[in-house]
């Protein structure tokens, strides 16, 4: 079948640790392999850099809370997207709109022509798993994954009151199941159950109402549930009290709950928590006047600690939309900027909220996150452990990626930012980025875009990688390794439109335009252990008893996720 070599380019693989060396790059159906024959097609990859495909650890991407902000922002729209000509339509390409929110179509098409491969949805609220998976299906090209949300979860909450760890392990592989979902996402556990009342939960001990289960006992039991049933990826947090001056102690101390937990699981993964969009929760002073970067501190801790992956949240810069199961954030953010605001409540199960956001260069609390989210990735010492996101479209949108980059591996680029400030002087005051030197090298930003977080999904033997064996995604980049351009626009360009991307096994971009729509697969965990009867009993009950849908009506039929490749996992009795 379909043969390609990739000829001659400069290969970069932290998985092999080759940093440079020229070389070719095998495929043959859909995966990279020794050698092809000589009749294979001939990709010319001289003087540019080939990398696998990226992987992307958490964007919101798909289902109900992106749709909302896609349909209450038709101003997210108008400057932006372009309708393909009649031809290309007919060649089954279709319409790409929206900014900071884009279609499902343009989604897919904007990853892969940055030479992304896999993106995770970061957050599903379970009960509306299929309009996830919908959605999923239309997004062009890339291989795509769900978490769901337990970190409020009325199932969950009862059970860790009780301090029942294998209970709380039995539903989630229910759950798993039930939604095609990949596995834990935490969202400000039990602050958004607290919202349900129009509270909150801001301290690790601060109880959640009426269930009387604190957020330190969630994700206490989040860990263990995790590591009893040795799921690929480890709990996914997003913590109690983001976007707050003074947050960083407690973020250092819900990180620290990780300690004593031992990673399980026969993937390669080697954390027990994965905590996102750390920029949020690296703040300091006590309000917005003395608000400052704590940066430094976060990653001492995080630099210690093997037992967490964690990944950055990057300010772009952008007028952009928030979208977050952070219901009380959300509704205290349109409080500071008054802007609209959705809100939507899920039964038994998770809020969000959505608020539009214009970070602001201008407005030095702006200025003081951007360097912030820079700062975690210079101060990290293994970059196998930290993951480049902008919490997309939070922070700012995904297509944002290569500036990010270029701000990480260029400091005349970070500099030229800082003396457009017009509070330039607080700003340096404020944050430590100026005294930084340290720049960046392409195979630190394989690391922090392929093989670090390929391995914390447990997808690290297919993905992020290009050894032989593995999904047969690559990416080509108009960057000469050895004579890299001394304008660090240059290095956002090429990341921005590949010279080439493959995706498993096929050519999708050329010269940075999308040629081929790919045939993509959703990923999903399934967890094969005996039925848990009290746990069956207690799901029955409540269906009845609480929910407004059927049991049988819950789970997500397979035709809504036709592309499957299921990772099976086994857990002993
Ligand atoms: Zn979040
Ligand atoms: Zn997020």
């Amino acid at each position: 079948m379909a043969e390609i070599i990739v000829k001659g380019g400069f290969v970069i693989d932290p998985t092999r640790k080759i940093d440079g060396d020229v070389g070719d790059i095998a495929i043959k159906d859909g995966k990279i392999v020794d050698k092809v024959s000589s009749s294979a097609k001939v990709i010319d990859a001289k003087g540019k850099v080939v990398m696998a495909g990226g992987v992307d650890i958490h964007a919101h991407v798909a289902g109900p809370k992106v749709n909302v902000g896609r349909l209450f922002r038709p101003e997210d729209k108008l400057l932006s997207g372009f309708c393909r000509s009649t031809m290309a339509q007919k060649n089954g390409y279709r319409m790409e709109s929206g900014f900071s929110i884009p279609s499902t179509f343009k989604t897919g098409y904007d990853y892969a022509r940055m030479g992304y491969g896999f993106v995770m949805e970061a957050a599903m609220p379970p009960i509306h798993s299929p309009h996830v998976h919908e959605e999923i299906h239309d997004t062009p090209i890339i291989d795509e994954a769900a978490l769901p949300v337990f970190g409020n979860n009325w199932f969950v909450m009862d059970y860790l009151k009780k301090g029942e760890v294998e209970n709380t392990a039995s539903y989630i592989a229910w759950l798993l199941k039930a939604t095609k979902g990949y596995g834990v996402k935490v969202v400000n556990p039990g602050g958004t159950a607290a919202w349900g009342w129009g509270l909150n939960c801001v301290s690790l001990d601060d109880p959640v109402p009426y269930f009387e289960v604190t957020p330190r006992e969630i994700i206490k039991g989040l860990l263990e549930a995790n590591e009893y049933l040795g799921l690929p990826h480890s709990m996914h947090m997003h913590q109690n009290d983001l976007g707050n001056p003074g947050n960083y102690k407690g973020t250092i101390e819900s990180l620290k709950i990780s300690e004593g937990v031992k990673p399980k699981n026969k993937f390669g993964r080697e954390q027990v928590m994965h905590s996102t969009h750390l920029q949020f929760h690296s703040y300091g002073g006590t309000g917005w006047g003395d608000f400052e970067s704590k940066a430094k501190e976060v990653m001492d801790y995080v630099n210690k600690n093997k037992a967490l992956t964690v990944d950055t949240g990057n300010v772009t810069f952008d007028e952009t939309t928030t979208m977050t199961a952070d219901g009380p954030f959300e509704h205290h953010l349109q409080g500071l900027n008054h802007l609209k605001w959705c809100n939507v409540d899920v039964e038994m199960e998770t809020a969000a909220g959505v608020v539009p956001y214009v970070y602001d260069p201008n407005i030095k609390v702006c200025d003081i996150q951007w360097a912030i989210g820079l700062e975690l990735a210079l101060y990290a010492k293994d970059m196998n452990r930290i993951f480049i996101t902008t919490d997309h479209p939070n922070a700012g949108p995904f297509t944002r990626y290569p500036r990010v980059m270029k701000w990480l591996m260029s400091k005349k680029s970070r500099e030229a930012v800082i003396d457009s400030f017009k509070h330039k002087d607080k700003v340096i005051a404020a944050t430590t980025l100026h005294q930084i030197d340290r720049e960046l090298t392409l195979f630190e930003i394989a690391q922090m875009t392929r093989s670090g977080p390929a391995k914390s999904l447990g997808l690290g033997n297919i993905y992020g990688g290009l050894a032989p064996g593995m999904s047969a995604d690559v990416s080509v980049f108009n960057l000469n390794y050895k004579n890299m351009p001394s304008d660090p626009d240059m290095i956002e360009k090429a990341f921005q439109r590949a010279a080439c991307f493959i995706k498993s096994g096929e050519v999708v971009v050329m010269d940075g335009e999308v040629v081929s729509n790919g045939h993509k697969k959703t990923v999903w965990v399934n967890v094969n252990m005996p039925e848990n009867p009290q746990v069956m009993r207690d799901i029955t009950q409540s269906f009845t008893k609480d929910y407004t849908v059927q049991l049988e009506n819950y789970p997500v039929k397979d035709y809504l996720a036709p592309h499957p490749f299921v990772i099976n996992v086994d857990v002993e009795a």
